[in-house]
């Protein structure tokens, strides 16, 4: 079965009537199983590889992936999975955790700025800029430690938050960086399995943090931050997917089912030999012929 689909089902490119509750954690479309599955995400994993190094090669266009969820919906397995063909040199991903003292000097997009990827590159941002309207809207005491003028911290901060990344990620797309944006949609109840397999399973031991169960305790206001965010911040040049992830098998294909489709429509394709160019390769080829 082809995971082509898979893109179109899940993507917000339009956030005005978006609703949450439209979307089912434990959905997995037509597909039946994890075995049914893994054959075309291998295929999926291969392409993506292929993709990557005519991209790599052709230096035009970046591609900037976002993963956010709620802890334990398995945003490091996918980032594993799902890129576990590409070339490490094409591809860097990065960790956003609570601020630094130094990156709260700044302004909330510098620290994911300085890390966006190059040309050619696949950039990848576990957790990134959206926590501030997340984790920060979730609990609004964190913005005086942001240092932000109070009088600048007004009613309107989130609009004016959702504002600015509009703007920053308009500007990005218009300069070839192109931006997908995944929020893996997992249950409460699928999220208490996993944190009680941290806690039974002593290879999961170290996967457990008391802060993630704190966090739970805020489930439905972050639903309700992530609803508001992607209805703010979904647009056609920057498209959320909400992608179930109450099955894992099922996020990785519609996770590589996305990335195969953003690439093979950016018409990648290796630079073309100039005669110039043509020729050097010939003399360099007779070169290395005519000495032992
Ligand atoms: P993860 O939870 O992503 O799997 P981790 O458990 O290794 O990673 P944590 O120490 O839990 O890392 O760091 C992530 C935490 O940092 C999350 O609770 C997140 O909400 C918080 N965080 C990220 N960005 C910000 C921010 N800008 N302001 C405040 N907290 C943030
Ligand atoms: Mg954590």
């Amino acid at each position: 079965m082809k995971t082509d689909k898979l893109a179109k089902a899940y993507r917000v490119e339009n956030g005005k009537h978006f609703r949450l509750k439209g979307f089912d954690p434990a959905d997995t479309g037509h597909w039946r199983s994890k075995e049914h599955a893994e054959e075309a995400l291998q295929q999926g994993i291969a392409r993506t590889a292929e993709l990557q190094s005519m991209l790599y090669a052709q230096d035009r266009w970046a591609l900037l992936l976002i993963f956010q969820a709620m802890d334990a919906a398995g945003k490091d397995g996918i980032i594993k999975h799902v890129m576990s063909g590409v070339n490490p040199q094409g591809c860097q991903v990065y960790s956003f955790k609570a601020p630094s003292d130094l990156e709260l000097q700044h302004d909330f997009l510098w620290r994911t700025t300085r890390c966006l990827p190059e040309r050619g590159h696949i950039g990848i941002f576990n957790r990134s800029y959206y926590e501030e309207v997340l984790v920060v809207r979730v609990h609004p005491q964190i913005l005086q430690s942001q240092k932000t003028p109070p009088v600048l911290c007004g009613k309107n901060i989130w609009e004016e938050r959702f504002e600015d990344i509009r703007s920053f990620e308009r500007h990005m797309a218009r300069s070839g960086t192109v931006i997908r944006k995944f929020f893996l949609h997992v249950s409460k109840k699928e999220q208490k399995k996993r944190f009680l397999a941290r806690l039974d399973e002593p290879e999961k031991n170290w996967k457990f943090s008391a802060s993630d169960i704190k966090e739970r305790q805020y489930w439905d206001d972050y639903q309700g931050a992530y609803e508001d965010m992607i209805r703010n911040t979904a647009s056609e040049h920057a498209p959320w997917y909400v992608v179930p992830a109450d099955n894992k098998w099922f996020t990785r294909i519609v996770v590589s089912g996305v990335i195969v489709e953003t690439l093979e429509s950016l018409d990648l394709a290796y630079p073309k030999v100039d005669e110039q160019k043509r020729r050097e390769l010939e003399a360099a080829k007779k070169q290395l012929m005519a000495k032992k």
